[in-house]
């Protein structure tokens, strides 16, 4: 089983600013772990390309993406909203986050890997159609899936999001898209206060208590998400990789471990293997205590190739 990871140099450009938790490190820690774990040498590695205007149009408002570049400063940092700035590389940081994730999508279309992680920041799940907030400037996962229903024309994906907040943006993107499921599991009530009460049939959302821990989450996955995926039959899965749900991430008030992260990436795994030819393409969200971060991002990657 070949997988594949793409990042790019420019992400670890994009910094906030010190004590900032969407630090640059984030993405040292990780490849640093996949180093000293050998899992590096059986990754096939990708440079992400920069998101075309057509990939960020195909899911955001023009004139927002005006804005985006428009702000990007020449020194200094902009701030977009209270918790998100941009600094000089951070424009094209965001633009290789999408790009990674709409090269991941050619990637399993074309049949060259059956998975992908996209070790990527800025993250993007909270970026709505025409705004920007909690550390998101462009949704890469809704790129991804854009680009997957223009360019392959498939009818059917499902974005599943394990982030410990909701992904109000890509929900706010796909709402109404009938060959979108959007799954999700999220604490609340927490940032960004939003999904708990979302009404739309392919939104299948659940709200996870502060505190709740590994057999919570297993319990949400297989009573809601398993179901309605089954029923869906997605052609591809997306997987909008959050570990701030992680025990050790003061971040967030949810207790999962290691194991959960590759529990849930077998249970997709077995979905993609049905109806979508194993295809699926993840994308680094959340996840800021650095050593938990790592070992999930590890046990995530791992789960994809198996227990050989
Ligand atoms: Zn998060």
């Amino acid at each position: 089983m070949v997988i594949a990871y793409i990042s790019h140099h420019d992400c670890q450009l994009h910094d906030m600013g010190p004590g900032h938790p969407e630090q640059p490190a984030r993405l040292s820690a990780i490849s640093n772990r996949l180093i000293a774990s050998g899992l590096e040498m059986v990754l096939r590695q990708y440079s992400a390309p920069l998101a075309t205007r057509e990939h960020l149009e195909a899911v955001h408002d023009r004139a927002y993406v005006d804005e985006i570049f428009a702000a990007s400063p020449t020194e200094g940092l902009a701030w977009i909203d209270g918790d998100t700035a941009m600094n000089r590389y951070s424009l094209h940081a965001a633009l290789r986050a999408a790009g990674a994730v709409a090269m991941g999508v050619d990637l399993v279309m074309e049949d060259e890997v059956k998975q992908v992680f996209c070790a990527v920041r800025p993250p993007g799940h909270h970026a709505e159609r025409h705004r920007a907030m909690g550390f998101c400037l462009f949704n890469n996962i809704a790129v991804g899936a854009y680009h997957a229903l223009n360019r392959y024309g498939l009818k059917r994906i499902a974005i599943v999001d394990f982030d410990a907040h909701h992904g109000n943006g890509t929900e706010d993107i796909v709402t109404g898209d009938k060959r979108v499921l959007f799954c999700s599991t999220f604490q609340h009530p927490f940032y960004p206060h939003s999904g708990f009460d979302s009404t739309a049939t392919g939104i299948v959302n659940v709200p996870l208590a502060a505190g709740s821990n590994g057999s919570a989450f297993r319990e949400a996955v297989d009573s809601h998400w398993v179901p309605r995926l089954a029923e869906f039959a997605p052609e591809l899965i997306l997987i909008s990789a959050g570990f701030d749900a992680h025990q050790a991430d003061n971040m967030t008030g949810l207790n999962l471990v290691d194991s959960d992260f590759a529990w849930v990436t077998r249970r997709l795994c077995e979905q993609a293997e049905k109806s979508a030819e194993a295809r699926i393409v993840s994308s680094l969200e959340g996840g800021y205590e650095l050593h938990a971060l790592a070992r999930s991002v590890e046990a995530h990657i791992k789960a994809f190739i198996g227990d050989s």
